[in-house]
């Protein structure tokens, strides 16, 4: 028997561990390869903005690109493979090939002695270096001579690429679905973004929405703004929530990562599922942002996108380093994550302003519901008829589903089946 839950989680691991393959950075070859595996799942339009292009105050780095890179000790052993861990290299270094003193070689060495199993992910967009990660337990094993080094590397004039899909819906207004794609081999941060992008973009899909649905797969911070400069007007007028994913797939604790303006949609509906689905999560501050949220929610930009995500970038010990893994991320992790996040969605899409077209209460047990109500056992338990009757008092036409949700105390998604009934029956218009 495959439990339907298991079957998923485990397709969401495998395309995790597919998208492990390409090495990635903010540009390259690797990007476009990720970008093509994730359209096997759903029809991404690739789009690329030419090194040099102005982006708002940023500028288009060179695109760079790497075959291989390794150093060998003075007895010529390969002590660091590029193609045994792709973090070995630091991002975006420049090619080289040269014999260098331990000592020379040192300044050019990445390890963290707290964790010295762990070889850190590194990078250099911005200035011009080459260097090597290692744990740090090899890093003291290495004696006086001769390194030979080599990077074969490209930085070169070429472009930045990115991943869009709009899914159109009944309405023009959207919602933002973004991760990025700049990050190799490491899996919370952010394969998993990229596999909850594509798997929710997939049962988006499914059927006509309610909304417009924008998905996006961008490199951090220059891909976000890169995008924004191309898309802003459009996305200002019409975003009505966002999500930044990533972080989604170990077991550990949800977070939630407010918008800057703190009070969107987008921030109403997260915390809303949290404290009901998962009441111990864990509550970050704008303070604390450090994804594309940077940009999106940047003053100018605007936009309600906020993030719930498992533990957060930055917090846990394998964060940015070779232990984020695809054990540290699961099926049941990325499942949870994933069924969390389409638990927004679907209250986002039923979150209309409701209000009773009757001038009293209604008269229930003429409708046949109030006896539905009062069989005990069936769905609609006590509880659910008081959630009924207070649906009704609140329903004035002034308050959407998850303010009356947040009053009455009751989880939003029990109110939008007490809401179909009731519009069903009359009682209630929505708008
Ligand atoms: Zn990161």
């Amino acid at each position: 028997m495959n439990d339907p839950k298991e079957t998923l989680g485990d397709e969401l691991h495998s395309l995790a561990k597919a998208l492990t393959r390409p090495y990635r950075s903010i540009t390259g070859e690797g990007v476009r390869e990720s970008l093509r595996i994730i359209q096997k799942h759903i029809p991404l339009k690739i789009r690329e903005v030419p090194s040099g292009t102005k982006v708002f105050d940023w500028t288009v780095p060179k695109e760079w690109n790497i075959r291989d890179a390794y150093v060998l000790d003075p007895g010529g052993n390969k002590i660091i493979d590029f193609k045994k861990n792709y973090l070995h290299v630091v991002g975006y270094s420049i090619p080289t090939d040269s014999k260098v003193s331990l000592d020379e070689l040192q300044k050019h060495l990445h390890s963290l002695p707290a964790q010295p199993d762990a070889i850190p992910y590194v990078t250099s967009y911005y200035k011009e270096y080459w260097g090597f990660c290692m744990t740090d337990r090899e890093r003291r094993k290495l004696k006086k001579g001769k390194y030979t080094v080599h990077i074969d590397s490209t930085l070169e004039k070429g472009s930045l690429t990115y991943g869009e899909l709009i899914i159109p819906g009944r309405v023009k207004d959207e919602v933002l679905l973004s991760a990025y794609t700049c990050h190799p081999l490491m899996v919370n941060d952010n394969i998993s973004g990229k596999v909850l992008n594509t798997f929710l973009a997939k049962w988006l899909m499914g059927e006509k929405r309610r909304y417009t649905y924008r998905i996006v797969f961008v490199p951090e911070t220059i891909g976000s703004i890169a995008y924004m400069s191309r898309n802003l007007k459009t996305m200002r007028k019409r975003t009505i929530a966002g999500f930044c994913l990533t972080c989604g797939g170990d077991e550990r604790a949800y977070s939630y990562l407010p918008s800057r303006a703190g009070d969107t949609l987008a921030d109403r509906v997260a915390l809303h599922i949290l404290k009901h689905s998962h009441p111990d999560f864990i509550r970050y501050s704008f303070l604390d942002r450090g994804a594309d949220e940077r940009q999106y929610c940047s003053p100018g930009a605007d936009l309600p996108v906020a993030t719930v995500m498992r533990s957060k970038y930055g917090t846990y010990p394998e964060y940015h380093t070779s232990l984020d893994d695809l054990k540290l991320v699961t099926p049941k992790g990325l499942f949870g994550t994933y069924s969390t996040l389409k638990e927004c969605i679907d209250v986002l899409e039923q979150n209309y302003v409701y209000k009773t077209t009757r001038v009293g209460e209604p008269q229930l047990g003429k409708r046949g519901l109030y006896d539905n109500l009062s069989v005990k056992g069936s769905f609609f338990s006590f509880k659910n008829g008081q959630y009924m009757s207070d649906f009704l008092a609140y329903a004035d036409g002034t308050r959407d589903l998850i303010s009356i949700a947040e009053i009455i105390g009751a989880p939003a998604q029990a109110l939008i089946e007490i809401a179909v009934m009731l519009r069903a029956a009359g009682v209630v218009s929505r708008k």
